[in-house]
Formats: C-alpha cells, sequence, structure tokens
C-alpha cells in the first residue's frame, strides 16, 4: 500500500517536555518517524509525498482559534525575547484558564505570549518550537492525503505522521499532539465517500481527541482499545467506558496493565464488530504501536504477531481504509511493530 510521507516531520524537535515540574527527554522524536520510514523502505514500499491540503482540510476538526495561535505560537515567544529572559526556547504554559474562574463568559485572549500559552495546551509536556507548526501541518496533509487515495477505492492506504494526533480536541493540543491527524483523515474519508465512518483507535493510550472531536457526530464512530485510564495512565481523565457520545456513537475498552495478545485482541475484535453492525462504509486505524511489550510509555505487552492479528482483524472489514500512525516509543521495535500491522491489514483484505 502506499506510505504517505512528508520531509517536514523532521523540523519538528520538542526538546524534551515539562513533566511534574522537570525538564526530561521525551520520546517523542525525529528519530521515531525515520525508523518506521527505514523498515518500510527494507519492504519494499512505495513512497508518496503529502500534498499540501487546503485549510478547509484543518478546520474541518479544527476551531481557528487554535490553528491561528500554534501557526504563531513559537514566533511570538521568541519574539518576546523568551529564549533569553527568563532562558527558555520551547513555547511552555504556566496558567490554565479553568472555566470556573469566568463565571460563564469566555475568557478574554491573553495578551502575553506565557499566558497565551495556557488557553491552547492542556498540559505542559506538549512543548511547541521552531519548526513545530509546520511539522504539525504536514503531518495533517499527509493524513488527508492519504485518505484521499484509499477514498479512491484503490485500496488501503497508511499515513507515516509525526507528531501524533489523537489527543488533540477541536480548540487544545496535548499529549505530544497539536493536530488531529486521525481525525481530519476521517473528516476527508466522511466528504469523499459519503459512508459513515469509523476511526478504530489501537494506539496504548485513549483517543481523547478523536472522541471529543467527533463526539456529537453518529455518522463518524470512534472506537478505543487502551490502558484503564482508571489504573494511572494518560490521559486520566477520559477513556471510561461510561463515555458513549451521542447515539452511542463513541466506544471505549479499557484493558488493566498488563494486558496481552488475548485481551487485547477481542478488544479489537470487539471494535471491528461494533464497526461493522454500525454501518461503517469507510475505516481509519489509529495506529499506535506503543501497546507493544517493551514500549517504554505503556504497561501493555501485546507482540508483533498481535499487531498482525489486529491487522488482519480490521483488513476483513474490507471498507476504504487510511491507516495513521499515532504513537510507538521503542525505536528498535516500532518499524518492525508498523510493517507486522500493514502487513496483516493487507492480509484480511485480500481473505
Ligand atoms: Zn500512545
Amino acid at each position: 500500500m502506499p506510505v504517505v510521507w512528508s520531509d517536514l516531520h523532521g523540523s519538528h524537535d520538542p526538546g524534551g517536555e515539562i513533566w511534574v515540574g522537570v525538564h526530561t527527554p521525551g520520546t517523542e522524536l525525529p528519530a521515531r518517524a525515520d525508523a518506521i520510514r527505514a523498515e518500510l523502505a527494507d519492504a519494499g514500499a512505495a513512497f508518496v509525498d503529502a500534498e499540501r491540503q487546503p485549510d478547509e482540510a484543518l478546520h474541518a476538526v479544527h476551531d481557528a482559534g487554535l490553528t491561528d495561535y500554534l501557526a504563531r505560537a513559537w514566533e511570538d515567544w521568541n519574539g518576546a525575547g523568551l529564549p533569553d529572559d527568563p532562558g527558555q526556547d520551547r513555547v511552555v504554559p504556566y496558567l490554565f484558564p479553568d472555566p470556573s474562574l469566568f463565571s460563564g463568559f469566555p475568557p478574554t485572549i491573553a495578551a502575553s505570549p506565557t499566558a497565551r500559552a495556557g488557553q491552547f495546551a492542556y498540559d505542559t509536556m506538549t512543548l511547541v518550537g521552531p519548526g513545530t507548526w509546520e511539522a504539525a501541518r504536514a503531518a495533517l496533509d499527509t493524513a488527508v492525503t492519504a485518505a484521499g487515495l484509499a477514498a479512491r477505492g484503490d485500496g488501503p492506504a497508511y499515513a507515516l505522521t509525526r507528531p501524533p494526533g489523537h489527543h488533540a480536541t477541536r480548540s487544545a493540543f496535548g499529549g505530544s499532539c497539536y493536530l488531529n491527524n486521525s481525525a481530519a483523515a476521517a473528516a476527508r474519508l466522511r466528504r469523499d465517500t459519503g459512508a459513515r465512518v469509523a476511526v478504530i483507535d489501537i494506539d496504548a493510550h485513549h483517543g481523547n481527541g478523536t472522541q471529543a472531536i467527533f463526539w456529537d457526530d453518529s455518522e463518524v464512530l470512534t472506537g478505543s482499545v487502551h490502558v484503564d485510564p482508571g489504573a494511572g495512565w494518560f490521559p486520566h481523565f477520559l477513556g471510561f467506558a461510561s463515555e458513549t457520545g451521542r447515539d452511542g456513537s463513541n466506544r471505549n475498552l479499557p484493558l488493566a496493565p498488563g494486558a496481552g495478545d488475548d485481551a487485547w485482541l477481542a478488544a479489537v475484535a470487539e471494535l471491528a464488530g461494533w464497526a461493522r453492525e454500525r454501518g461503517a462504509g469507510a475505516l481509519v486505524v489509529a495506529l499506535g504501536v506503543d501497546a507493544a511489550a517493551g514500549d517504554p510509555e505503556s504497561p501493555l505487552r501485546v507482540s508483533a504477531n498481535g499487531y498482525r492479528a489486529a491487522g488482519r482483524e480490521l483488513g476483513d472489514l474490507g471498507l476504504p481504509t487510511v491507516v495513521v500512525q499515532e504513537g510507538g516509543y521503542d525505536l528498535a521495535a516500532i518499524g518492525r511493530l508498523v510493517r507486522e500491522a500493514l502487513e496483516g491489514l493487507e492480509e484480511g483484505m485480500r481473505a
């Protein structure tokens, strides 16, 4: 299947994370996309350059407030001299305008770039540097280009997106995500095919951004299997089975830490069956490979064979399909895991 790609991913270097007030190295690195690309090149994949998409693709899933902010965030930060004084070369929020401050009226957009960051970021881990906007925009273009290919009916397409996207909501960024690539792919599939679209998110973490974007939209089903937020895992506040969306169009299947192939594949099969029953006519697979045993960001223990089997299960739906890369942080393993999932998907479609 075609692998859609953009060199611009490399312009985003978050430079680590601020977690519990401490600067840590972080794991969302440019080397991730390069490792996946190298493995797929070895497998003989055909690479397609992402096409720049009109702003309409962006605004199908994001408010202009967020995109206007992100497009200027680093420039404004740098222009205010913050890399020199106090010496912070990434955009880091320090103040979050909690709704209870405002008695129902909308907050003013803060004049200071230091405060503005907290109006659009919901955590302190998702830092903005000089090339972040260009890379995030290119990742969305990559996903939408792949969706356009899949919608033509020539078979599935894979979007090798970085930074990831599934934690970004309509108006806020977080969880190492800036723009929601999987959601943008779903919106494009919906537009081009006219069919009901299912987004099945098999990243180790709940796809909270995608859930929020389509919560009221019964024409885009959102399902996610992930480590149980109730056991203390990101995104902590969301991802519970009780979150069912409007008309039951959202489905969450949280798993206990330590869950492996059996429990995880049963959940993937349940989501696939649910999408089928609900009449999905097109599919987005939000492919995080961080559910694998050995990944530093999750306690799930899925094997490479498990990823291949998940690919087969989802390919067996036989729908126009776009696979969008989400998480996966074990640099030595992620290329193979993605390859197994994509080859499994192709096997499932042929069966
Ligand atoms: Zn993840």
